[in-house]
């Protein structure tokens, strides 16, 4: 009998906003303790919170790239519970009536459980905006936990997935998809290793073909992609085994344990907690006119699924090709200077994925630090193109020398004396040369040894200090090879 997993995720997302949700106070990482706070993120008493409008124009911005509907009017509650690093007692929050509903992305579909290859579509119930809660310290002084309210009150859209995965890999490609989607558009900074993005995942298993779903456990703070997959991994096995042996699975919060690989149980259903929502009356409802909805959509950048499809079309790339240059949107853009300024997108797209990308693997950075701008990079194409500077020459000695110096492709080709011979008569001079130097090759080559052309190829290549215009040089040995031949 086989198994179904059903799987959901919830993802809180960190906003890149200047202020925090409810204040005035910096949103931003870090910080000497306790310095980014004021009475509002403090929870003093009589201080009042107020929206952040950047926050919301997120929320827009996410709703959009999921194409999803808005609820023109939405509210925020109080979440209530008691823990040392909530100072108000309480989270403001959108709940379950949020401000984006019922989108969806798309993702490659697991083909070993789905049967099928292809993409599939993962519908998400809704992404709503709430704050953030403050950081509790254990490991910093040996008696007490510290409490740090830097993070209290920072703003975060959580987005709740629907149960539509089905395997640990689709929900890791989920997450993929979606902290590719918030980084590129700006959302987030999308670091998870700092929290910037949190996830947890519900999973239940099914028999196959059954249409109700099971009893589900989640699985808190999956940080990152390979915990998402390996908690996910484990959590099948176990529950399978538990199912197998005709026990029930009961619905509770787990937690994993990275160290021995398991997952742990924290608290059941029964000892989960009544959070007494209530509506926050010292936020107005949230509402949105149609105008403003399609004001933020019209200014927001082309989609990364969109833009992908149309570098493929455009520019006659692989949709592999395609993904990489989608990288991050500063690549991206770059690529698409690059490629209109040299005219070229194929060798656009070589260049980026052969030469740039290892300079930048090699440094260590991304390509907003790049000391060589798109139209620089694209003079260094258009000689290769224009048959002035041959291929290797460009790369091995143009490319670099680019990256150094603020010097068009063409000056530093002039300056070094690295154009390529192109005259036919001085390489013909030169071959004649290679083939009175090596008579003996020569003699092996016409009594059949006919692999002895890539010799002649590189002691000639050589002899021209590299410089020689490959596909002349070719056709000239064969037209002096072919010229031997018939005087014999
Ligand atoms: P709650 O309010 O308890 O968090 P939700 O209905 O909001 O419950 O669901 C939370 C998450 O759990 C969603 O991401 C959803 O896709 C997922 N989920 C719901 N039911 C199941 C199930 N039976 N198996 C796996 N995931 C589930
Ligand atoms: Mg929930
Ligand atoms: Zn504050």
């Amino acid at each position: 009998m086989t198994w179904e997993a059903v799987i959901g995720l919830e993802v809180h997302v960190q906003l890149l906003t200047r202020t925090k949700m409810f204040c005035a106070c910096e949103n931003r990482y870090g910080g000497e303790p306790n310095t980014r706070t004021c009475p509002v993120c403090l929870g003093l008493p009589g201080a009042l919170p107020a929206l952040n409008a950047e926050a919301v124009a997120h929320a827009l911005r996410l709703g959009h790239a999921l194409h999803a509907t808005f609820r023109p009017e939405s509210r925020f509650y109080r979440k209530q519970y008691f823990y040392p690093d909530l100072p108000k007692g309480y989270q403001i929050t959108q709940g379950a009536v949020a401000v984006v509903e019922e989108g969806w992305i798309e993702i490659p579909g697991d083909a070993s459980v789905r049967g099928a290859e292809g993409p599939v579509r993962i519908r998400i119930e809704r992404a709503h905006l709430e704050e953030d809660a403050g950081k509790s310290i254990h490991d910093a002084d040996p008696e007490h936990t510290l409490v740090d309210l830097n993070r209290a009150g920072v703003p975060l859209l959580e987005i709740v997935g629907a149960p539509d995965l089905r395997s640990a890999q689709e929900a890791s490609d989920y997450l993929k998809t979606l902290h590719h989607l918030v980084v590129y558009l700006g959302l987030s900074d999308g670091n998870m290793e700092e929290g910037s993005l949190r996830c947890d995942a519900n999973i239940s298993l099914r028999r196959q073909g059954e249409t109700r779903f099971g009893t589900r456990v989640e699985i808190k703070n999956l940080n990152s992609f390979r915990y998402l997959r390996q908690a996910l991994d484990y959590e099948i096995q176990r529950q399978r085994q538990l199912l197998e042996r005709g026990e029930l699975l009961t619905q509770e919060t787990r937690g994993w344990d990275a160290q021995s690989g398991e997952t742990r149980s924290q608290r059941s259903k029964e000892a989960a907690m009544d959070y007494r929502y209530f509506p926050e009356p010292d936020l107005p409802p949230l509402v949105l006119s149609e105008d403003e909805i399609a004001h933020i959509g019209g200014t927001m950048a082309e989609l990364p699924a969109t833009r992908k499809q149309r570098f493929q079309t455009e520019y006659a790339l692989s949709p592999y090709e395609a993904e990489m240059l989608m990288q991050t949107r500063a690549f991206a853009d770059y690529f698409e200077g690059l490629a209109r300024e040299s005219g070229q997108g194929k060798a656009a797209a070589n260049w980026m994925l052969g030469e740039v990308s290892r300079t930048l693997n090699e440094r260590a950075m991304g390509i907003e630090s790049l000391a060589l701008e798109p139209s620089r990079l694209a003079g260094l194409l258009k000689l290769v193109e224009g048959g002035q500077l041959n291929l290797n020459t460009a790369k091995e000695t143009v490319f670099p020398a680019l990256l150094e110096s603020s010097d068009s492709a063409q000056a530093i080709v002039e300056r070094q004396g690295l154009g390529q011979v192109n005259d036919r008569g001085a390489i013909q001079a030169l071959v004649r040369s290679v083939l009175e130097a090596n008579p003996q090759p020569l003699a092996q080559f016409r009594g059949g040894k006919t692999n002895l052309r890539g010799f002649f190829v590189g002691q000639a290549m050589k002899a021209g200090d590299g410089k020689v215009n490959p596909r002349l040089l070719n056709e000239v040995l064969d037209a002096c090879l072919a010229e031997g031949e018939g005087r014999e």
